[in-house]
């Protein structure tokens, strides 16, 4: 479903992504896992065409969206995909119903077909009673909530997490990881999620890529990868839980 193939990305003199190579099936929950600065999130951003890389192609369904070398770079918004950071980067002057109606900005649809679909998404989240409430009336868990309703509600088949619980005190974080396991349980979207937390990882993922260095080191699922680690770098990232 999702290709990535020979990535090459330079920051000035520095190779931040070496060769990296992964296939992402439709509906995997694929986690991108390693130490910070290891690419993770730059190899996010190149998917979701907010970086362009110098070599190598990247293919969404059956179409090529980025090829460094012949110059190919498809925006965003044709990616079928949404993303979630961790800073929420909710607007702090709409409310909640309004943040979240702001996704499907653009579209061809009536005041109640937004309303409907906006309901829906915050319903999911658990959210509807928070509709009319200003993000700085919630606690940070409920206003990660919204960013992920707002990321859904234009139904994209991929969404794409940037380290989305890290903002969350330990207790949320636990809670919101099983959100988000029903979540794509319920959606059936292909979810990318980027942390270096590995209990995250090993709970929440079908398949994992652990990155090391700008490398991906080994794609698995997470106990193919606990058991069978194909190099020290993984045994150690992975068994050593912090
Ligand atoms: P983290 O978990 O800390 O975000 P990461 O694994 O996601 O780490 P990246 O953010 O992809 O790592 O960064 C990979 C390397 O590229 C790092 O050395 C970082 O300093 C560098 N880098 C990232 N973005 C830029 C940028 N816009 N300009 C220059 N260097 C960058």
């Amino acid at each position: 479903f999702i290709t990535l193939q020979g990535l090459n990305k330079y920051f000035d003199k520095q190779h931040v992504l070496k060769d990296i190579n992964l296939e992402i099936e439709e509906g995997d929950f694929m986690t991108f896992l390693g130490p910070s600065g290891c690419g993770k999130t730059t190899t996010l951003r190149l998917l979701a065409g907010l970086e362009t890389q110098e070599e190598g192609i990247i293919v969404i369904g059956d179409k090529i969206v980025a090829d460094g070398k012949a110059h190919i770079f498809a925006p965003p918004a044709e990616r079928q995909l949404n993303l979630v950071f961790q800073n929420y980067a909710l607007w702090p002057h709409m409310t909640v119903f309004e943040n979240v109606s702001f996704g499907l900005e653009g579209r061809k649809l009536n005041k109640k077909e937004i309303q409907r679909k906006v309901e829906i998404s915050l319903e999911k989240l658990q959210i509807l009673t928070y509709k009319d409430r200003y993000p700085s009336e919630l606690s940070g868990g409920q206003q990660q909530r919204v960013a992920i309703a707002r990321a859904i509600v234009t139904e994209p088949k991929i969404l794409l997490l940037d380290e989305p619980l890290s903002n969350l005190d330990a207790k949320l974080r636990v809670e919101m990881r099983a959100e988000l396991k029903r979540l794509h349980h319920e959606l059936k979207t292909t979810m990318i999620y980027v942390t270096h937390d590995q209990i995250e990882a090993m709970t929440m993922s079908t398949k994992i890529a652990v990155f090391s260095e700008g490398r991906i080191l080994q794609v698995d699922k997470p106990i193919q990868l606990y058991q069978y680690p194909n190099h020290l770098t993984v045994a150690q990232f992975i068994g050593n839980p912090a």
